[in-house]
């Protein structure tokens, strides 16, 4: 059985960070993304009974402040060896960290867990979205997608057969459309290279449904969408009445994302 989990430490246009665990012991951990302060992202491993000292890894899935911002400060602090992309490097400031690459398309290995990156639309270079899985356990896989403006029939290939999934319902089209963000940002927002709606979500589970038993929600807007309408929507398009979904919150760590059991 695969230990593998993802717990979303913080979730939200304000800031993204997921601690992933693995292991017989559950004793390997990296961080995706860290997109918030050293200081917060210090207290909330405290609060999981972690330092930072733990990490094997921080693995970047694009070069947005809200997943970037903090990378650098923690992996020079705790020297912890750093992923991402060229494309992703080449919009930070990375000076004392140490750095590794990862090509889009191409499996690697940290400590025993297999990430494979896959291509989404956004609006930023070489955005990666991934599959894992712990050695061993190829069959038993944890799809991770999130800043992606549509669900392109390639995005579908890469997640099918996983069993559990971290993916964003950012907005509700209608909330947002009647909101307070300026016309550009609407319009970035729904746009190709944006971010997906609570209704794009619920159609690509739709068509993962067969095989996916647990679901968490990340990345939604405080301003712009409502928990209940997202999980509402999402969940019914699941049409399992006996899968696990939980929606990810911006201040506070959401319950780990498990393969176990599965
Ligand atoms: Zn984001
Ligand atoms: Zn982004």
């Amino acid at each position: 059985m695969s230990n593998l989990t993802l717990t979303p430490l913080a979730s939200g246009s304000k800031g993204n960070a997921n601690l992933l665990s693995w292991g017989e012991k559950q004793d390997k951990h990296l961080l995706l993304d860290c997109g918030i302060r050293i200081k917060n992202i210090e207290k909330i491993l405290l609060s999981l009974g972690m330092e930072p000292t733990q990490l094997s890894a921080i693995v970047v899935t694009h070069a947005h402040a809200d997943h970037i911002s903090g990378v650098a400060p923690l992996a020079r602090k705790y020297n912890i060896p750093t992923f991402m992309t060229k494309g992703t490097a080449k919009f930070a400031d990375l000076k004392g960290v140490p750095l590794n690459h990862f090509n889009i398309g191409t499996i690697f290995n940290i400590e025993g867990l297999n990430l494979t990156p896959f291509t989404v639309p956004h609006d930023a270079r070489e955005t990666a979205a991934f599959t894992f899985y712990e050695d061993g356990y190829e069959d038993t896989k944890l799809g991770y997608l999130t800043d992606c403006g549509h669900v392109t029939p390639h995005i579908e290939s890469m997640l099918t057969g996983v069993k559990a999934l971290a993916v964003e319902a950012n907005h509700c089209r209608d909330m947002l459309m009647a909101g307070p963000y300026p016309y550009a940002l609407k319009q970035r927002v729904i746009g190709d290279l944006g971010h997906l709606s609570n209704e794009q979500t619920a159609k690509l589970l739709e068509k993962l449904k067969d095989g996916l038993k647990k679901v968490h929600l990340l990345h939604l807007s405080e301003e712009n969408n409502c928990p209940i309408k997202a999980r509402n929507i999402c969940f019914k398009a699941l049409s399992n009445k006996e899968a696990e979904m939980v929606v990810a919150m911006q201040n506070n760590p959401a319950p780990p994302l498990t393969l176990k059991g599965l």
